[in-house]
């Protein structure tokens, strides 16, 4: 049979990208080297944008039973914040072992045919352009698979990024390890974040009445940490506020601690003759913000968009996929920088600034458009910027106004 396309790798940015094609009546396959359903390490919170196009895709309700955060509790030492989503979004939390076999599934269920440890091993080459890929599928005999397109969406260290040779750009070198687990009989009401000086943590309910518990600190005390994770990951929580290490140590972990120092950032260029690539293999970021899902869903619907266009002769499939980069550059570039940010652990004066300033007005709606920024729901740059400066600044000038005022012995 001749594909259209062909998708390499089929978790988040593979399966949705060959869903996508496949319901537009493209003639998909994708393959993996993994078996599904199957973990890999990555925690799993999806930002509400990306929860929005679950729901437009019809796959919310195939989540299991992974509650909805709503609600999140942001702890720093300069502020603490409670507050909701802007217009009702929520983040969900499903282990990757629900989420990428729905999507697979779904896939499967749109006309995509999606093979299962299924390792690409070589590109297929005609006239300069990528025409195929060579793999194998357990076996010693490679086989060998064709189409006009091939798309890499197979992960961070993307394996037809480098066979085709992909420049990467704006690349920064890693700057944090990770460490999380899951533990029961850790009820939350809400996610948490909680900041302090050389640390991060998340908590966020999960599948199966578990609690995702997610630390990451700067790549300088990987070694050190790595001597004695588990002491080092319960230390952590406990410099977090509102008694989080007490909590943990009070639950019972459910599975193994899960630490890595890969954490790389980088954009690549995202298409070539014959070629193109989706999710972390086109960009990725360090997960402090925990944005790559919901980034390599939303990369699948545009590059969805612009291949259906490209291959369905309305548009040059160049111009179509050129136009996506740079849509996808657009939109990802203040994230990107306020990830890296981040990363480095260590608010700055004028963050803190604004947490102290929101924490003292107490105005949920702030509070929301801040955890709408946080989520990629605005973009971030329009939120940390001197018109939201100026914004809190005339509010709290106008407060104290009217308490002035309001305080003021009446005249007579
Ligand atoms: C510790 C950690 C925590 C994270 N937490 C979050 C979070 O809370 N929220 C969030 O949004 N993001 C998070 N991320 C980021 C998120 O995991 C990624 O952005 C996301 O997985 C990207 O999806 P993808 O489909 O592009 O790539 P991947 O999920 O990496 O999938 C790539 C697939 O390609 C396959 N593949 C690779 N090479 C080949 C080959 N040669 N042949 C066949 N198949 C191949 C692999 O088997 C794999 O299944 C985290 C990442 C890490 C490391």
């Amino acid at each position: 049979m001749g594909y259209d396309v062909i998708v390499v790798g089929a978790r988040v940015a593979g399966a949705a990208t060959a869903l996508l094609l496949a319901r537009q009546g493209l003639r998909v396959l994708a393959v993996d080297r993994a078996t599904f359903p199957s973990d890999t390490l990555s925690s799993h919170q999806i930002q509400p944008p990306g929860v929005a196009r679950l729901a437009r895709w019809g796959l919310l309700d195939r989540l299991g039973d992974a509650p909805a955060t709503p609600r999140v509790l942001f702890d720093s030492p300069a502020a603490v914040l409670d507050g909701a989503f802007p217009s009702g979004g929520a983040i969900h939390s499903p282990r990757r072992t629900v989420l990428d076999h729905a999507l697979v599934q779904a896939a499967r269920e749109a006309g995509a045919e999606v093979r299962e440890r299924w390792r690409v091993e070589e590109l297929v080459w005609e006239r300069g352009a990528v025409a195929g890929i060579r793999g194998s599928s357990g076996g010693r005999q490679l086989l060998t698979e064709r189409a006009p397109l091939v798309v890499g969406a197979d992960g961070k260290r993307s394996f037809v990024a480098q066979a085709v040779g992909a420049r990467a750009y704006r690349q920064r070198a890693p700057r944090s390890f990770a460490s999380y687990t899951y533990w029961a009989g850790l009820p939350v009401t809400a996610g948490e974040l909680h900041q302090r000086d050389g640390l991060a943590v998340a908590v966020f309910p999960t599948n199966r009445d578990l609690t995702m518990v997610y630390m990451s600190a700067p790549l300088a005390g990987f070694d050190a940490f790595r001597a004695d994770a588990e002491t080092g990951y319960l230390a952590a929580l406990d410099r977090c506020g509102g008694d989080l290490g007490a909590r943990v140590r009070a639950a019972t972990r459910a599975e193994r601690l899960r630490t890595t120092p890969d954490l790389p950032n980088h954009f690549r260029e995202a298409h070539g003759p014959g070629w193109c690539l989706a999710g972390d293999a086109g960009v990725t970021m360090d997960p402090v913000s925990a944005q790559g899902i919901a980034n390599a869903l939303r990369d699948a619907e545009g590059l969805a968009g612009a291949v259906t266009a490209g291959l369905g002769g309305t548009r040059p499939l160049d111009a179509a996929l050129a136009a996506h980069r740079r849509e996808r550059d657009r939109a990802l570039r203040p994230m990107y920088d306020f990830t890296l940010g981040l990363a480095m652990y260590h608010s700055g004066p004028v963050e803190r600034l604004f947490m102290r300033a929101l924490a003292e007005r107490g105005e949920p709606a702030e509070v929301e458009r801040m955890f709408g920024a946080f989520a990629g729901m605005t973009p971030v740059d329009e939120f940390f910027s001197a018109r939201t400066a100026l914004r809190l600044a005339a509010a709290r000038l106008a407060d104290g106004v009217n308490a002035r005022l309001c305080t003021a012995p009446l005249a007579r």
